[in-house]
């Protein structure tokens, strides 16, 4: 109400004034002829004289008269003004103001039409969410001006490949949407469209004598309005259906296109199930760490463990890291879930002999916390845990994300005695300058080439190729995934080395692990066997 409050007025004071001025123009007719006459006839012939009070009356009258037209001219010069501001705020609100495409807030409204028309025509309308690939990289790289460049451009590469009226939006940040009607059964026609724009994006961009390189990741969604649905509701849905297939594009692999499919729908209700258990499943303590046995294969005694983390859900039943490290990763759970782990885990092992080592996976998002070291000294300490009986293993897609970063931590873990293991080798893409510049203590082979040794020459030559790299490197080297004693015998060809394995045994509970370590008298003097075994939530509670 309070809104409409103003412009009543507004309109109140412009109808004043059209009433003062159509009054002046009245009395100034009235008034005006009957004593402009007696002027007239008072100068020329001299004949009487003008009534005094109907001069005066008409001297007001052509004062009210100014006045009058003054205030209306005025009036008309605010009210272009006022429209021309209101139309300039409509279109800001309506548009992005970096690239000049629509906004999410007119979005809706441009879809919903789109949807509109295309019912009349018995037409569809095709939605595509595009993503830039890894943007936030090339604009912590380049700066933020080549950042903004980029989007610029890759909003007017997007609309010259638009068909007629079709529509490009900006949803912030690096997200665009494009929509536009075709006929049903146009999939080529959409997937062409996306292939172009594709490929249009990948171009590289040059902004301030700099080169950005940006992919995009598409998902495509495609309908029309029911019989009972509105427009509006259609168009929500289709942004979502978009969204879910992008989502997909990514995991493909980025800089590629994918349709909505009807399972994506499903996967999504699972993944957010599984965000809100592993939520309320680490305060219960349903994290545990499993310990899987590291062993010098010259000798055959054991050496340490590797600490991999298990979920024991309510819901699913126990969970390997692979499906919850990624997630926990992506909700920002990570670190204190690892650093719970971590605790547990230097809790474990200080019952150990104290020449066992233990080893703990680092996600590399840990990796680019300043504080990971100070924090991880803090547990040692609170642990009473010597850091030379610890050894953090990080994977080689570490070393990708920010080389200045990981070689700082690791600089200052090993100031502090921890010692560092380069993970999973052979999967990922490090340079030897790259082992060279960073002091990795150890490298382990990827257990995919390690379990395959004895089946695939490519496998063989693989390890082959990793344990002259580690000898020429004076590189300690461990061999993951040894299942049979095939693998162990071809594997000794090779070298000396650690080893880990189904062979040695699954990986197993602290209170497993504690067991079978009193069995081969490994357990630090001052420990003595529990009575009764423990359970991951006994010890959380
Ligand atoms: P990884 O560090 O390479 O760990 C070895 C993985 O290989 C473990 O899988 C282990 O169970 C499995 N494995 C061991 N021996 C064999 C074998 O002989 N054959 C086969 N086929 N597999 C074997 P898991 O426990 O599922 O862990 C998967 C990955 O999850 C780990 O790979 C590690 O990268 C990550 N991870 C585990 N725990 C943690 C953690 O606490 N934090 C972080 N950030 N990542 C973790
Ligand atoms: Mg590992
Ligand atoms: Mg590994």
């Amino acid at each position: 109400m309070a809104g409409n409050a103003a412009p009543l007025k507004r309109a109140e004071r412009d109808l004043v004034a059209l009433g003062i001025l159509v009054t002046a123009i009245f009395l100034f007719v009235g008034t005006g002829s009957t004593v402009l006459t007696g002027v007239v006839r008072s100068w020329i012939y001299g004949v009487g004289s003008p009534d005094v009070l109907l001069t005066n009356a008409l001297i007001l009258n052509i004062a009210l008269l100014i006045f009058g037209w003054r205030r209306y001219a005025e009036l008309q010069t605010e009210i272009t003004e006022r429209r021309k501001a209101e139309e300039s705020a409509t279109r800001l609100a309506r548009t992005d103001a970096l690239t000049g495409c629509l906004n999410r807030r007119s979005l809706d409204e441009a879809i919903s039409m789109l949807v509109d028309e295309a019912t009349d025509s018995g037409d569809e309308v095709a939605v595509l969410m595009i993503d830039l690939d890894k943007f936030k990289r090339s604009n912590d790289l380049l700066g933020h001006k080549v950042g903004d460049a980029v989007l610029v451009e890759t909003a007017r590469r997007i609309e010259a490949l638009m068909p007629v009226r079709g529509v490009v939006a900006r949803l912030g940040g690096d997200e665009f949407i494009c929509a536009a009607i075709f006929t049903p059964g146009s999939d080529c026609a959409i997937e062409r469209l996306a292939v172009r724009i594709n490929d249009a994006l990948a171009e590289p961009i040059l902004s301030g004598g700099l080169r950005a390189e940006v992919t995009a990741s598409i998902g495509i969604a495609q309908g029309s309005r029911g019989a009972v649905q509105s427009a509006a509701l259609v168009a929500q849905d289709l942004l979502h259906r978009a969204d879910l297939a992008m989502y997909q594009a990514k995991r493909r692999g980025r800089n590629r296109f994918a349709w909505f499919e009807p399972s994506m729908e499903k996967e999504l209700r699972f993944r957010s199930e599984l965000e809100q258990d592993i939520r309320d499943g680490l305060p219960r303590g349903e994290f545990v760490p499993f310990y899987e046995k590291q062993i010098d294969l010259e000798t055959g005694e054991i050496t340490g463990f590797e600490m991999l983390a298990r979920w024991f859900s309510p819901r699913h039943g126990m969970v390997n890291p692979d499906v919850f490290i990624p997630v926990a990763e992506e909700i920002g759970l990570i670190a204190e879930l690892s650093e719970a782990l971590i605790t547990l885990a230097l809790e474990d092992a200080r019952a150990w002999d104290p020449r066992l080592t233990l080893s703990v996976n680092i996600s590399p998002l840990q990796l680019r916390d300043p504080w990971f070291a100070q924090r991880l000294l803090k547990m040692l300490v609170a642990a009473n845990f010597p850091p030379s009986r610890l050894e953090i293993e990080i994977t080689e897609t570490c070393l990708h994300e920010n080389i200045a970063v990981v070689r700082s931590l690791i600089t200052s873990l090993k100031n502090q005695g921890i010692r560092i293991s380069l993970d999973d080798f052979g999967t990922g893409y490090s340079s030897l300058a790259q082992l060279r510049t960073l002091p990795f203590d150890r490298i382990k082979i990827d257990r995919s080439f390690v379990s395959s040794l004895v089946r695939s020459a490519d496998s063989a030559s693989i390890v082959e190729a990793i344990s002259s790299l580690g000898r020429g490197m004076a590189l300690p080297i461990t061999a993951e995934g040894i299942e049979s004693p095939e693998v162990l015998h071809a594997l000794r060809r090779f070298g000396q080395f650690k080893g880990q394995g189904y062979l040695y045994g699954l990986p197993a509970s602290a209170e497993e692990v504690k067991r079978d370590l009193a069995e081969q008298g490994l357990l630090s003097v001052q420990t003595t066997m529990p009575d009764a075994p423990e359970t991951p939530s006994a010890r959380s509670a």
